[in-house]
């Protein structure tokens, strides 16, 4: 948070066991540089105790407590900020900035967001093989709870698997979370955990009923997915094979996906325009004077208008003429 100069209540989640390094986060995967699932535990003084509790410290609802807290001062540990975290973290992360500025909370309050579920499949049968009759789609407006349907072997080529159990396509699938009216509060530990079978459940009754459309050659006469042309390592029978696909519930504050509900748009604060000189955002949740909405374009518009509020560069922004 910046305020008067400083920012405060930085929390430290875990310490490195060589402190004079810098952690270094990302795993090679066939020559490509990837963000792991799970934090690199081999670097951290903690990290035996986050991988026995199983410890996700991106969420909220997490038992772990910071093992510090440290106090970030301008001019000797940064000189500005760019806040590029979803709008729906604002209100848990920014409460004083809240209070300060009547702007800043009417667009926390009125820009809105929703949780989102997700599903992916590899496949052992290729995208012609399992009957689909068009070119490789991305797919919306299909039944819920996953209604939209992206192919995605493309990056097939990118992931290691054995030769025994080679996936031929892979699917991606996602959609809304319906969420409750009210959100339980984060010392609710479990709540991450039952959405996660939530989504595990809306996943095997989606597939259970509505492949058969797409996917004609690989679905029994109901409409359901046969469960053996998933690939599985664990070789599951019938809907266990579930456990080796990947599904997910994004519930997070700060993965929300970014919506454009009727009226909201004129609370939208452009990069530069918050109370704070040293305070720049970006994000699809911006005004961008161009398109705002969530998706990539607006995310990179915002990214080309904070660079040039803070350095001037890029003159132009294509698509936004002021
Ligand atoms: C299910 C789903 C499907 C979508 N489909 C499409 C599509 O088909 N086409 C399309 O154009 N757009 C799509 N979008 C929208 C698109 O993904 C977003 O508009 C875009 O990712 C927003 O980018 P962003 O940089 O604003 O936010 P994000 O991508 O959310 O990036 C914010 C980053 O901040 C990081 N972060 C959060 N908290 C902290 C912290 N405390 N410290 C450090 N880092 C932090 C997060 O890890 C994240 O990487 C989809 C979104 C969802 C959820």
């Amino acid at each position: 948070m910046v305020e008067n100069g400083h920012i405060s209540t930085a929390y430290v989640q875990a310490t490195l066991k060589a402190p004079d390094t810098e952690y270094q986060p990302l795993i090679n995967v066939l020559d490509l540089d990837c963000w792991p699932k799970d934090p690199l535990y081999d670097q951290l003084v903690q990290g035996p105790d986050l991988e026995e509790q199983n410890i996700n410290l991106e969420s909220p609802w997490s038992p772990w407590q910071p093992v510090a807290t440290r106090t970030l001062k301008q001019g000797i540990d940064f000189d500005l900020v760019v806040l590029g975290i979803s709008v729906g973290a604002l209100k848990y992360i920014t409460p004083e900035l809240m209070d300060a500025s009547q702007p800043w909370k009417d667009m926390v309050e009125n820009v809105q967001s929703s949780p989102t579920q997700a599903m992916q499949l590899w496949m052992k049968p290729n995208l012609e093989q399992t009957g689909w009759k068009m070119a490789s789609p991305v797919l919306d407006g299909y039944e819920d709870p996953f209604n939209t349907w992206a192919d995605m072997t493309q990056t097939l080529d990118k992931e290691t698997w054995p030769q025994n159990h080679l996936p031929y396509s892979i699917a991606y699938f996602c959609n809304n979370l319906d969420e409750p009216a009210q959100i339980p509060e984060f010392s609710d530990h479990e709540y991450p955990a039952r959405e996660h079978e939530r989504v595990k459940q809306n996943a095997i009754k989606w597939l259970n009923k509505n492949t058969g459309y797409i996917w004609p050659n690989i679905s029994n006469d109901d409409g359901g997915l046969q469960w053996d042309q998933l690939v599985d390592l664990q070789d599951g029978e019938g809907e266990a094979r579930i456990n080796g696909q990947y599904w997910h519930a994004a519930i997070n504050p700060s993965e929300r996906y970014v919506l454009s509900v009727a009226g909201s748009a004129d609370y939208r604060l452009k990069t530069n325009g918050t109370a704070y000189s040293n305070l720049f955002i970006t994000g699809d949740w911006i005004d961008n004077e161009f398109l705002n909405i969530g998706c990539v374009e607006s995310t990179v518009v915002a990214g080309f208008q904070a660079s040039r509020a803070i350095s001037g560069y890029p003159e132009r922004i294509f698509y936004v003429t002021k």
